[in-house]
């Protein structure tokens, strides 16, 4: 008898008509016994990219899973859909456990759910080595790396199933796939040579807008407004200010609520409620809000504040549009959103060299703000996706003007520089624009050379030259004192006069941000 092909499993055990994106590929290619690493958001369908190799190959699929919830889950599904399956794990009692052995051994098991500590005992080692098994599917693979959220020692010992057992393929799979822990997957599970599947990050239907903070709560109220009574989230960096945003929002006649982890369970659950069966509310929320929320006609995520990272960016702009009808996602920042996080980051609990990779995470976020280049692409950059310009997002459909701002921002350089890089960008500006206040003179800092040479601009002006100047990588802000600006490697060519600086011209007022709908 001819064994199943991968499309009739998809049909009839699954009940799918058609695969979706490159699970086809990725089947095939497991099926055929090579290993491989594969890459796609939640909800991009993961799972059946092993299940079906599993069942078109002879023996068990070991899958391994780092949660017993979500061992559960699976067994659970695929049991319904007729699959004969199990897990194992430390609340598995021993006369279940010894009925799995059985079923294994007559070959009635097709797939073994297993904690990565159970798996690597030697005595689960030794069941194995006399075992037929099918393949090995790693999830969760970024479990392996400490640039991810989740980081579980015991993951890297995975890397000697690959020794152990050199001909049964094996797939690793991730929703979290920048390049470091993409490269961290493949050294410590040892799929070096394998093959990388990137698919389905691309969110074709939201139209992505980065603005610049300017009074905040006006630009979101401006940004609701135009979204006609349909119902968004927006995120906000503090639960003081989720609450105060959804006031505010209620007092200017949009119907919102809030949501935040300094609410009771009872108050969470009634905001949660109402959001999912009124029409049209706004839920004015801290990044508690998100998890488990099944509400697909989400047409607007706005930020107020700038994320932490790309990866948080994604995952709550991606909460809007999940019927894949055009939804808009607003992102709103300012230099000081940039700042408090990198003191948050630094005054916060986590040790040195995972500080250090929150505050690159963060710099990556500041530079997709900053940019002038297609925002999709940008992001897309980041999960390894490489894309042409979308032609649908604020930067494609209005191309940003550059312009030569050299000699300006080599003032602002070496006004830094000769301060002795330890004050922030208001002190700078000070200096710059030949304001001096007392602590400019205690500083003696009216008599550098660079004192008013930058009296021809604004404020404000100065301040989005820093800005730019941050998220081209040319200056950074130093958390541990007080914001100060310092240069950056990068800078010294600049000083120097041997490189040009594009940067945008400050913002006009008034109809700077505009919806897809005016285009
Ligand atoms: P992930 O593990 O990537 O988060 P899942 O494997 O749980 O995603 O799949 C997400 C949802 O998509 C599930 O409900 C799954 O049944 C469904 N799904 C996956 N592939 C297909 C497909 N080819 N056609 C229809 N639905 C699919
Ligand atoms: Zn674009």
């Amino acid at each position: 008898m001819s064994k199943p092909r991968a499309i009739e499993i998809l049909n009839e055990v699954f009940g799918y008509p058609a695969f979706r994106g490159s699970q086809e590929e990725i089947v095939g290619t497991l099926a055929a016994g090579q290993s491989l690493l594969v890459l796609m958001p939640t909800g991009g369908g993961k799972s059946l990219c092993y299940q079906i190799p599993a069942l078109m190959r002879d023996g068990v699929a070991v899958v391994v899973s780092p949660l017993i919830a979500l061992m559960n889950d699976q067994v659970a599904n695929l049991r319904t859909a007729g699959v004969h399956c199990a897990a194992v794990h430390s609340g598995t009692p021993p006369e279940e456990t010894r009925q799995i052995a059985e079923d294994i051994a007559t070959g009635r098991l097709k797939l073994l759910y297993v904690s990565p500590e159970r798996l690597v005992t030697e005595r689960f080692l030794r069941f194995l080595d006399h075992t037929a098994v099918s393949l090995f599917a790693i999830d969760e693979a970024h479990c392996v790396s400490q640039w991810g959220h989740d980081f579980r020692p015991e993951y890297r010992r995975l890397g000697l199933l690959a020794g152990r057992y050199p001909d049964i393929p094996r797939i690793a799979l991730t929703a979290t796939a920048d390049a470091e822990t993409r490269a961290d997957i493949k050294h410590y599970l040892r799929l070096e040579n394998a093959p990388e599947f990137v698919a389905g990050f691309d969110r074709p239907n939201i139209y992505y807008q980065v603005v610049e903070k300017n009074g905040g709560k006006k630009q979101l109220l401006q940004f609701v407004k135009r979204q006609n009574g349909e119902s968004g989230i927006v995120y906000c960096l503090s639960r003081k200010k989720a609450d105060d945003t959804a006031a505010f929002l209620n007092e200017n006649g949009i119907a919102a609520a809030a949501y935040h982890a300094g609410m009771s369970m009872a108050e969470r659950e009634a905001a949660q409620h109402r959001f999912t069966h009124e029409d049209g509310l706004v839920i004015a929320a801290t990044v508690a809000f998100g998890m488990g929320i099944d509400k697909p006609d989400v047409r607007f995520v706005a930020h107020l504040d700038m994320p932490q990272s790309i990866e948080h960016f994604y995952q709550e702009s991606g909460r809007a549009g999940r019927d894949g009808l055009p939804a808009e996602s607003w992102l709103c920042y300012g230099l000081n959103d940039y700042a408090l996080l990198r003191e948050r980051i630094q005054t916060g609990g986590s040790g040195e060299f995972q500080k250090q990779i929150e505050l690159q995470k963060l710099d990556a976020m500041f530079a997709v703000c900053e940019t002038s280049e297609c925002r999709r692409a940008a992001l897309l950059r980041h999960f390894g996706e490489t894309i042409p310009p979308c032609g649908h997002c604020d930067n494609c459909l209005h191309p940003p003007v550059r312009q030569d701002a050299t000699e300006n921002v080599r003032k602002l350089l070496s006004c830094i520089y000769r301060a002795g890089q330890r004050f922030g960008a208001g002190y700078i500006t000070n200096i710059l624009r030949g304001k001096a206040d007392q602590w400019i003179r205690d500083n003696r800092h009216e008599q550098l050379s660079t004192y008013g040479i930058g009296a021809n601009l604004s404020d404000k002006e100065w301040r989005g030259i820093i800005r730019q100047c941050i998220g081209l990588g040319y200056l950074e802000t130093d958390p541990q004192h007080y914001h100060a600006l310092r240069l950056t490697e990068a800078a010294v060519p600049v000083l120097k006069g041997s490189q040009t600086v594009l940067l945008r011209p400050p913002k006009r007022e008034k109809g700077a941000e505009r919806s897809p709908k005016e285009t």
